[in-house]
């Protein structure tokens, strides 16, 4: 049975997708079976798996409307080693047409239900925003994962996300936890990311994860190739970083279980 994360943050370019991808190349390379999620109308973290968006006859936006199954809608991401149910613009209509349907935020929550056997790790890519989309992917998760600069007002858009993630552990899933504070675009000479990423640690404790990606090219190089980095190149200081938080994740499921 799978164990299905959101990788969340509603501030924009943080580095939310760069985790996804890398972190489902990561777990496919330790053996891990993975699906992630696009559920972003950016369709980003299907680009970055090598699925050209604009191709896709079925995405995310049928399975939230019912109208196929994510075994029908998912495709390969070959050279990355996962799964992928893409996303494309058309998701930016089902914001709109949910509002209307019964069970709007628990439309994946299902859809992810029927197809949790075949995986054991499942990512959801959250767009930017507390959107009715993001909270289909709150509703369907055992936990979110947070990507998060260590800069000076992260801090400050924490509370709002962490304030959601707990209404919605109160009224509509009670399984929802953080699972962890990902530091990201991480470098250490910079006096300021040093500080806030001491803060963290002295406010999150060991909701902050050892693993610390830093700041590397070859993973902003990666997605123009349509691989994760850890694919594209896997000896960089990124991609090793994201292999070891795919280890460090595969443990905390260990403990979590
Ligand atoms: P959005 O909110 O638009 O969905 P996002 O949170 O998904 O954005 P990304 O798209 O993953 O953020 O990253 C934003 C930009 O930063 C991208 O150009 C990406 O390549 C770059 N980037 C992400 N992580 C790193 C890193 N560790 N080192 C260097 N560049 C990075
Ligand atoms: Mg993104």
């Amino acid at each position: 049975m799978a164990k299905i994360f959101c990788i969340a943050n509603q501030k924009g370019g943080v580095g939310k997708t760069t985790t996804t991808v890398n972190l489902a190349a990561g777990l496919a390379q330790i053996g891990q079976r993975v699906l992630v999620v696009d559920l972003d109308p950016q369709g980003n973290a299907t680009m970055g798996s090598g699925i050209d968006k604009r191709k896709l006859e079925t995405t995310v936006y049928d399975v939230l409307l019912e109208s196929s199954s994510i075994a029908e809608a998912k495709a390969w991401a070959d050279k990355a080693g996962y799964d992928v149910l893409g996303a494309n613009r058309e998701l930016a209509g089902a914001e709109v047409e949910l509002v209307e349907l019964e069970r709007r935020e628990a439309r994946l929550k299902s859809a992810l239900a029927a197809a949790a056997d075949s995986y054991d790790f499942i990512l959801i890519d959250c767009p930017p925003s507390l959107s009715m989309l993001t909270l289909n992917g709150l509703c369907s998760a055992h936990g979110v994962i947070v990507p998060m600069q260590c800069e000076y007002f992260a801090l400050e858009g924490l509370t709002d996300l962490v304030n959601t993630i707990k209404q919605i552990h109160a009224n509509l899933n009670p399984d929802l936890q953080i699972i962890g504070l990902l530091r990201v675009m991480f470098d250490p000479r910079i006096t300021l990311q040093q500080q806030v990423s001491d803060q963290l640690k002295a406010h999150f404790g060991d909701k902050v994860f050892d693993s610390v990606i830093p700041r590397n090219v070859r993973l902003a190089e990666a997605p123009s190739y349509g691989l994760p980095g850890v694919v594209f190149d896997p000896a960089s200081k990124g991609a090793q970083a994201f292999v070891d938080f795919a280890k460090e994740m595969v443990k905390r499921i260990g403990a979590m279980r």
